[in-house]
Parts: C-alpha cells; sequence; structure tokens
C-alpha cells in the first residue's frame, strides 16, 4: 500500500498548492469530496479517468500524480512512520498506532521512525538463539545433501574465472588471485590491523580486499580468503537478510574460493585417472594443488558423486571427538542430536575419526574398515594441529573401497553406536568401583553455531568493522 500512500500525498500536495479545497477539487472531477479524502488518506485507488481529471484541474501531469517519489521530506518521514506501524512486527506489540499529523512535531517524527528502523534491523539480523542457528545449518546441509554437496553453477563460474586468467593447472599462485580479482574490480591490500573479529574485508566502495600480513603462514589461506571475497562480487552477495541467508552465502563463497583452487576439469581428470588406477588418496590430490588436507577432502565431497559416481562421507572432529564439521551421503549413522544437528556431537570412539588419535606416527593416513549398523566403511584419516588437535576423515562405503590407496590395511573396528553398549556406557566394575567416589567438571565445549550476533556478519563486531573500513578509506 506504499504506492496508494505516496499517491495520495501528491494528490493532495498539488490540491493544496492549487489552493482548492476537497469540495472544490470533488465538483471539477465530478467526484464526491469523500472519495477524494479516501484517496488523499491511501485508501482507495482512484480509476485513471479520475486521476486524468484530478490532474487537470490541480494543473499538472499523470505523470506527475504517478511519480513514486513523497512530494516533501516531511511526507516521505510520514509514510515511512505509517508503514513501520502497519508491520507485523510492530502491531504484535499491542502498541498504540500514532497518526502523524500536521502537529506532530518534527524532531518526533524523526525519533520515532529512527526507532522504528532500528527494531527492524534487529528483527533482520536474527541470530537470534543457537538453536535457530543450529537448525539453519541443518537444512543447509540436508539440501547440500540432495544436490550431493555439487553446485554446478558455482562450477561454472570458477571455471570461467579461473580460464580468464589462463591458469590450467597446478597450485593457484597469490598473483594469479590478485589478477581474478582485479577482473572484478578489486585490490588485493595486505593490512596488520583488521579487526581481531574479522579475517578479511572487503570495502565495495573502493573495490579493496584487506586480508592479514602475506607473511602470516598458513598454506593456501590467503590465497583462499582473497577468493572468497572475489566470490562476493562474482556471485553478486548483498548484505544477508538472516542467519540461513549468511550460511549459505559463507558456503557458496568457499566453495568458489575451492574450485578457483582446485577448477573442476583438472580436478576431475586428476581423480578419474587416480580412480583407474585404483589408488585415490586425498593427500596426493591435496599436494597437487597445493592446499590444505581439510580442503581437498572438502573439495573430494564436491566432486566424487556428480563426477566419480561414488556416494562418501567426510567428518572433521576434535581431539575430544566432538564433530566439527560432517557431510554424508552413504548412509554413515552421523550421531545427531534432537534437532538433527550433528556439530557438537561425539563420535563412536572405534571411528577411524577417533581410532587415527591413537597412532604413534602421523605422518601418513590411517586407513581402516568399520563395521557400523549401516553396513562397513573404508576410510583414511589425517591428523593435524591448529588452535587444538584434530582428524579429516573421508570415507566410502565398502563396495567402493577397491578405488583408494590403503585398501589393503588389516585394521578393522566394529561400531554399534548409537548404542550405548558400544563405547559409551563404562567398562563392567569400573562403573561401581567409582559410583559415588568421583566429580568431575566438564569441559566447556566451543559449540561451532553458538552465538557472538554483534552485528551483520555473525561473530563480526559492526563498530570494530566499520571504524577499520572508515580509517582505511580515509588512507585512499
Ligand atoms: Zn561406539
Amino acid at each position: 500500500m506504499a504506492e496508494l500512500a505516496t499517491l495520495g500525498r501528491r494528490v493532495r500536495h498539488f490540491r493544496s498548492r492549487a489552493g482548492l479545497t476537497l469540495d472544490q477539487l470533488g465538483h471539477a472531477c465530478d467526484t464526491a469530496p469523500s472519495q477524494l479524502s479516501l484517496i488523499e488518506n491511501g485508501k482507495r485507488e482512484p480509476r485513471l479517468s479520475l486521476l486524468e481529471s484530478i490532474a487537470a484541474a490541480v494543473g499538472v501531469s499523470v505523470a506527475d500524480l504517478l511519480d513514486p517519489q513523497a512530494p516533501t521530506g516531511r511526507d516521505a518521514w510520514e509514510i515511512e512512520l505509517e508503514r513501520a506501524q502497519d508491520s507485523p512486527a510492530y502491531r504484535e506489540l499491542g502498541l498504540p498506532r500514532l497518526r502523524p499529523s500536521k502537529t506532530m512535531p518534527e524532531e518526533t517524527l524523526r525519533a520515532l521512525v529512527g526507532l522504528h528502523r532500528e527494531l527492524d534491523r534487529r528483527a533482520r539480523q536474527a541470530v537470534a538463539t543457537p538453536e535457530q542457528a543450529r537448525r539453519a545449518n541443518t537444512e543447509l546441509r540436508a539440501r547440500m545433501r540432495e544436490m550431493d554437496n555439487y553446485l554446478p553453477d558455482v562450477e561454472l563460474l570458477a571455471e570461467e574465472a579461473v580460464a580468464a586468467v589462463g591458469h590450467s593447472g597446478g597450485a593457484l599462485t597469490h598473483r594469479t588471485v590478485a589478477e581474478m580479482a582485479e577482473r572484478v574490480g578489486l585490490t588485493i591490500v595486505h593490512t596488520d590491523d583488521l579487526p581481531h573479529s574479522a579475517r578479511a574485508v572487503v570495502d565495495m566502495e573502493h573495490g579493496r580486499i584487506y586480508i592479514p600480513p602475506a607473511s602470516i603462514p598458513g598454506g593456501h589461506g590467503l590465497r583462499s580468503l582473497a577468493l572468497q571475497a572475489v566470490a562476493q562480487a562474482v556471485l553478486e552477495h548483498r548484505e544477508p537478510v538472516d542467519y540461513a541467508d549468511f550460511l549459505r552465502q559463507r558456503l557458496e563463497a568457499s566453495y568458489y574460493a575451492a574450485a578457483c583452487l582446485m577448477p573442476r576439469p583438472v580436478a576431475v581428470a586428476f581423480l578419474e585417472e587416480a580412480k583407474r588406477a585404483r589408488r585415490i588418496a586425498i593427500d596426493d590430490f591435496r599436494d597437487a594443488f597445493g592446499v590444505t588436507h581439510e580442503a581437498a577432502a572438502l573439495r573430494f565431497t564436491n566432486l566424487a558423486t556428480a563426477h566419480l559416481e561414488m556416494p562418501l562421507h567426510y567428518v572433521r572432529v576434535a581431539g575430544d571427538g566432538t564433530i566439527q564439521g560432517a557431510y554424508e551421503n552413504d548412509g554413515l549413522p552421523l550421531p545427531l542430536d534432537a534437532t538433527g544437528s550433528t556439530e557438537g556431537e561425539v563420535v563412536c570412539r572405534f571411528w577411524s575419526a577417533r581410532r587415527a588419535f591413537a597412532r604413534t606416527t602421523r605422518t601418513t593416513e590411517h586407513y581402516q574398515y568399520t563395521d557400523t549398523s549401516a553396513g562397513t566403511f573404508f576410510e583414511a584419516t589425517q591428523t593435524g594441529i591448529g588452535a587444538e588437535e584434530y582428524s579429516i576423515t573421508v570415507g566410502v562405503p565398502y563396495a567402493e573401497s577397491k578405488w583408494f590407496r590403503g585398501r589393503e590395511t588389516p585394521a578393522r573396528e566394529r561400531s554399534t553406536c548409537p548404542d550405548v553398549t558400544c563405547c559409551r556406557r563404562p567398562q563392567d566394575g569400573l562403573a561401581e568401583r567409582w559410583h559415588g567416589k568421583s566429580w568431575a567438571s566438564p569441559r566447556v565445549r566451543p559449540y561451532l553455531f553458538a552465538p557472538l550476533p554483534h552485528g551483520t556478519y555473525p561473530g563480526v563486531d559492526d563498530r570494530e568493522l566499520h571504524e577499520f573500513l572508515q580509517a582505511h578509506a580515509e588512507e585512499i
């Protein structure tokens, strides 16, 4: 109804300017003044013939009446206040509806509109609760599972971007990434004063990507960060409207970055060759493209089902066995909480993801077969140390193990989780031994999607971000 409100105000504006009363205009247009009043108040849509008579009577064109601009600044404020009070969010509050009459002081009007704008911003910001965040994450994973973790549109965009700079294989250099950024009008700037809460910042207005200094180690991390920033432009991402939108954008941006670092044509050719030779190995894939083991494993989940006709699973767990990220389309019985979320749940201690921590030599992947309630899987796990210990596992159903290096491993474990007798119930005797004689304090589990809603981007402090952007914009 915003358009009718504006139209009504334009009619009233031009009528007053022409010095006509409602009665006089009604007489000129052969219409009841009450009908004109309804139109001026935005409550009725006039027929075109009536609009033509009104326009002629007040001495303007029909186009002048239909202009989408409010006739004056004051009208714009009044329209915005009326619209805000019509919103479901405001009506839910059960507060009175204020009519912005001529006698309402300008500053009252502006204060009210300002409050409504802020209410709206906070409502849309939305991260609200960790439960909502977890649900959004679970829904996104379900959608990606339906698509076999494969986004053909993003693949194509990445393929075009990489081809445009003449890159055809091997590791993507930082110089090439900079060239790719320039093609979408962005310049990479290294800076060591990024906001503490942000890994990278993009200034769309001045076309700059701020990332940490190149001297900071981290494998392909900086190239990936820069490419994720480029993805914002290529994928035309706007400020996320809610947490689910934020998650989707983040997923697409990292997908785009991975698809640039490991472009589909060369990556698929590499994997098909490894499959023919029956020696698929994530560490070879990783080394061929100069990326981290985690990036290679995730990229494998994009391509394995779509191009190698292979269902599979991916699990990243922390040293204590809690899941930090997981994907499966091969039926692996991942532990789930009541909402269907898997992050933060603990995997079976007999799975490869945890058995790998028990090894003394961890320079190579750990291979094992795992018997579960959903069949036998072949799994390959690499452990690593970041801020804390973690492991990256890629696994496939037994029938697919024949394509993988490490398939001759004698290691075999049996898991009956989620049955509590599998690995969660204390061993016989020990429960009685310690009953009533022990106490322990749980380690606080750093939930991946727990909260941090300071601003538009979950976890990133808006004030810090805006101060940073302002400070750097002044340098330009
Ligand atoms: Zn178990």
